[in-house]
């Protein structure tokens, strides 16, 4: 870190097809807010030689939140956009906290929840809170339009599943079921010995039945382990049918951390490692759904009695 940028061109185009036009002329990179792209350029560890800014392309704005259609987060929305949106934090909690918990907090005034999304970096937060969220990314690009399931978008580390000038318009991700409540949770330390291995973050989505006494469908996430967050079928299976309580977390943490690697061959690095996923993957899916549980939504009920009120 610390070297001068090479130098490139730089391109601030107006619309989505001037945008897309520049990068196939140019072989250019979209950029955003820069947080992931400057630094890598910085440390050399890419050389793009043309930049093509999405920051003055129109309609990229949009973030909106509805009980009926969902979160739609725009391509230019920053992550601090979400913090002050209340039906953000009670609707998309995972996404919220991943937000809530960027450090230092300031990057999420420039960087974009897409940008941070885009840049599938293995440790990044908000991967693993979308993922949870069944995020999609929605795409257009020299092809036409098309819609991306977060679980296909990464297909390797620092690689998405975008095609040559395609942008991300927006995250989508779909209404919650009733009775739904999610979570996100990470453990950070800044001593970094080994690359990241001491950051982990986990995230889960938990729904119950009416009744509120047994868990119908689950989500569970865990990030910075391997080359892209990953769902964990076992542990979902082992809720889904159950009454919530806590050796059932127990056991679907248990089942998760059964599937992982070791990422060295250094004992005390991966104790210290799986100990902690099993805690942090613990307390995650408890706190989805125990927000399930006591979950009393006014924005719902206000907008049932709008509707009754018609
Ligand atoms: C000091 C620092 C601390 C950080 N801390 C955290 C943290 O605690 N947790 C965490 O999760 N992250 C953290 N980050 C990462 C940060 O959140 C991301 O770098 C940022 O959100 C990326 O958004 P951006 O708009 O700056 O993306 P850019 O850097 O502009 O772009 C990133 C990548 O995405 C591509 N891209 C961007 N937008 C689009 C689009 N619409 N369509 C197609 N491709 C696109 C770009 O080509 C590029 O490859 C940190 C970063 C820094 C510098």
């Amino acid at each position: 870190m610390g070297r001068v940028l090479l130098p490139f061109a730089y391109h601030e185009p107006k619309t989505v097809a001037e945008a897309m036009e520049l990068a196939k002329r140019d072989a250019g990179t979209y950029i955003m807010g820069g947080c992931t792209l400057v630094p890598s350029l910085r440390r050399r560890q890419r050389r793009d030689k043309c930049l093509i800014s999405l920051a003055r392309v129109e309609g990229l704005d949009d973030f909106g939140i509805h009980p009926k259609s969902g979160l739609r987060i725009g391509a230019k929305v920053v992550a601090s956009a979400l913090l002050p949106n209340i039906w953000a934090g009670k609707r998309f909690a995972a996404l919220h906290e991943a937000c809530e918990q960027l450090y230092p907090p300031h990057i999420g005034n420039m960087g974009s929840v897409v940008g941070n999304l885009c840049s599938a970096v293995p440790y990044f937060d908000l991967p693993t809170a979308a993922l949870a969220l069944d995020g999609e990314m929605h795409v257009t690009g020299p092809d036409g339009d098309r819609v991306i399931a977060l679980e296909e978008f990464y297909v390797a580390k620092f690689q998405t599943a975008l095609k040559p000038g395609e942008i991300v318009t927006h995250l989508f991700c779909q209404p919650y079921k009733p009775d739904t409540g999610s979570s996100f949770k990470k453990i950070y330390r800044s001593r970094r010995t080994i690359e990241d291995l001491h950051k982990i973050n986990a995230a889960a989505m938990v729904t119950l039945d009416e009744e509120r006494d047994r868990i119908i469908d689950a989500r569970v996430v865990l990030g910075s382990w391997g080359h892209r967050p990953n769902r964990y079928r076992a542990a979902e299976a082992a809720l889904i049918g159950n009454a919530p309580n806590f050796d059932l977390f127990v056991a679907a943490a248990e089942a998760v951390t059964a599937e992982l690697l070791p990422a060295t061959d250094m004992d005390w690095v991966e104790k210290t490692r799986f100990a902690q996923a099993r805690v942090l993957l613990r307390d995650t899916i408890a706190q989805a759904a125990s927000r399930a549980k006591s979950r009393h939504d006014p924005f719902e009920d206000a907008t049932e009695m709008l509707e009754d009120a018609r």
